[in-house]
């Protein structure tokens, strides 16, 4: 039995007056069953832990170096990230892999970094449109699981988030077949190559364009085990009914 997990990416988003969305997603959502996540901008993180204590909410980073300390300007590492009260760290987001030309090997190294630090790593893997059109879906998920997760995974350490690139932010998503697809494809990978016990145990999260009207349906699609969730987790009035909708799937 997986517990779901529903995750906000608040991306480059939030601000010191934005910790009241937490406070009133912590009053609307009680207690659910499903784990809660935020993964605010670094600047927010050490703050947000504060906030949310005593709520069930957990708080997460989006993104770390490599590297443990250095000379680095600018970065910061998954120590630095934990220390601040984060348990999760979301790694290999496409945003990331674009903007910042972050390939498997790379992402592979600070998830390596983040479980060194006791963080559990969301690690991101997705199909562009054109490789969707070009049938080529699951050979990039499958090079992307291989190169990206480190070996000596365990369901603490890793969740894995699918998020078709040309869903994220777009209002598009893949129909659920195309989900269940690609979730049992990444299931049957993980069982592979880290044997059925933790293979099975391991969450996988739907990620792109997930939102209170849609949560349901993709919820229940085989081996979704949560969202990843950008633009729908700013606003608790947004997130709460994903959280509340994936605690009853
Ligand atoms: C994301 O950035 O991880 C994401 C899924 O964004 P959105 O929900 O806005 O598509």
């Amino acid at each position: 039995m997986r517990t779901k997990l529903a995750a906000g990416n608040w991306k480059l988003n939030g601000l010191m007056s934005d910790l009241t969305e937490i406070e009133q997603l912590a009053s609307l959502i009680g207690s659910p069953s499903a784990e809660v996540l935020i993964c605010p901008p670094a600047t927010l993180i050490g703050t947000m832990v504060q906030t949310a204590k005593g709520s069930p909410i957990k708080i997460g980073a989006q993104n770390c170096h490599h590297a443990q300390n250095g000379a680095h300007t600018g970065d910061i590492s998954a120590e630095m990230v934990a220390d601040a009260g984060a348990s999760y760290i979301i790694l290999g987001h496409s945003e990331r892999r674009a903007d910042y030309g972050e390939t498997n090997a790379c992402v592979r190294d600070k998830t390596k970094s983040a479980w060194a630090a006791g963080l559990t790593a969301i690690v991101c893997v997705g199909e562009t449109l054109d490789q969707r059109k070009s049938s080529n879906t699951l050979d990039i998920i499958g090079g992307q699981l291989a190169g990206s997760i480190p070996d000596l995974a365990t369901a603490e350490k890793l969740v894995v988030a699918y998020e078709p690139v040309w869903a994220i932010g777009t209002g598009l998503t893949p129909t659920l077949d195309e989900i269940g697809e690609v979730h049992d494809f990444i299931r049957a990978r993980l069982e592979r190559r880290f044997g059925e016990g933790v293979g099975r145990s391991v969450r996988i999260l739907y990620g792109g364009s997930m939102n209170p009207k849609n949560v349901d349906e993709i919820a229940h699609v085989s081996n979704v085990d949560g969202g990843l969730v950008g633009g729908a987790s700013l606003k608790a009035v947004d997130f709460a009914p994903i959280v509340l909708a994936l605690s009853k799937a």
